[in-house]
């Protein structure tokens, strides 16, 4: 039996307390906390104690981190950006097994313990993207928990043979069906939709679209998606990543509480460029709404970092939270609101949760999101596994 105790940190910024940890679970939480003999200790030093993280939304198979600086001379069209891509992987001899670990451990010295992942699924790197993401999710397994998407990036109906590639995907093991702008990319909603939620349905698995079409573009797409949700008892399993037309149409109201009563959650990026949904009007409207970085030091995107407080902290800045229970919220886009809708496991600071947190050096929630200030210690399953921003297993 495996047990710890931290002593003197401070839960969520409340007052000092110890936390005792059991089997890889918080057993106790409280003031003075009588452990059993030998039980090792951890200092707390008075250090604000939050929930491990949760990335909703990254792309670990094709980063370039760790590879230097990539110059970014990519036209501005999203045609632009996939085109790029598949080129450059090959140029640059980008291994998603190497790639997807590299960045997963530097989640994991942030405080990450939970990462959802799309992988690229084409007629050119096949299942392979894929493939090595499951890969990476055994051999991770007890430290980090990893979803794999099966994300046709290139096009489904556009590119004969990519359904085909998806089903492999499943059934090699990824997680969950991905999709992609229904009408933008393959210029057929209803052929695309009815594919994706057909291998939902075929291999019983989650569906996560990635929909940037912008306002009623969008909104129609939003629309199948609810049809199709409801139709197939899908309520819980069905994420909608982007959804930017949320930000844009005047029946964006209307649109969330289909999304609510569908049971369908969103996935936002809160990218400071275009128009966001709301997470105040998700939220009033019962929907499910959490974050994630998308891609981070790609050849889509300069920026991002695998750091979920810097995360919480742009959606901060998108929503215009200033208030401390404002900004709560968005501490719980990438906590537990994150976990719910991605099916993770919670854990929150309370008995019986399983101990993933992290001790940070700040006074409280608010200020871990606004400062982002070093991490000093990452517990994971109970398990010290990063300390003072270095991995430590
Ligand atoms: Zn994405």
């Amino acid at each position: 039996m495996s047990g710890l105790v931290i002593r003197n940190c401070r839960p969520l910024g409340g007052p000092a307390a110890d936390i005792l940890i059991r089997d890889g679970r918080i057993a106790a939480i409280g003031q003075g906390l009588a452990v059993p003999p030998g039980t090792p200790a951890e200092d707390g030093r008075g250090l604000l104690a939050l929930p491990a993280f949760v990335e909703g939304h990254t792309h670990l198979d094709k980063t370039l981190w760790g590879m230097g600086w990539w110059r970014n001379e990519v036209g501005p069209r999203l045609i632009d950006r996939i085109e790029t891509e598949r080129a450059q992987r090959r140029i640059l001899g980008l291994d998603p097994a190497r790639q997807g670990e590299r960045l997963a451990r530097e989640f994991l010295k942030r405080g990450t313990t939970r990462i959802r992942s799309h992988a690229d699924v084409d007629t050119e790197v096949g299942t392979a993207h894929s493939d090595a993401l499951v890969a990476l999710r055994e051999r991770l397994r007890g430290t980090m928990d990893i979803q794999v998407v099966a994300f046709p990036q290139s096009g489904l109906l556009v590119r004969p043979g990519t359904l085909d590639l998806l089903e492999g995907a499943l059934r090699n093991g990824a997680d969950i069906v991905g999709g992609l702008d229904p009408s933008g990319i393959d210029r057929d909603p209803k052929g695309h939709l009815d594919a994706v939620f057909g291998l939902c349905e075929r291999h019983g698995k989650p569906l996560d679209i990635h929909l940037h079409e912008p306002g009623e573009l969008g909104a129609f797409a939003l629309e199948l998606i609810v049809d199709r949700t409801r139709a197939l008892g899908m309520a819980g399993r069905v994420v909608v990543s982007h959804a930017f037309c949320l930000g844009e149409v005047a029946r964006a109201p209307a649109l969330y509480e289909a999304l609510a009563e569908a049971g369908i959650a969103i996935a936002t990026t809160a990218p400071p460029s275009r128009p966001v949904p709301s997470v105040k009007a998700a939220r009033a409207a019962g929907v499910a709404i959490f974050a994630g970085n998308d891609g981070i030091r790609d050849t889509w995107t300069p920026y991002n970092m695998p750091d979920m407080l810097q995360r919480a902290m742009i959606l901060g800045l998108k929503n215009e939270f200033r208030r401390d229970d404002e900004i709560a919220m968005a501490l719980a886009t990438i906590t537990g609101w994150a976990a719910g809708a991605c099916g993770f496991e919670a854990c929150e600071l309370s008995p019986g949760e399983r101990a993933d947190l992290v001790l940070i050096e700040a006074e409280t929630p608010a200020e871990a999101v606004v400062a982002q200030p070093p991490r000093r210690l990452v517990l994971s399953h109970g398990r010290v596994v990063a300390r003072d921003g270095a991995l430590a297993m």
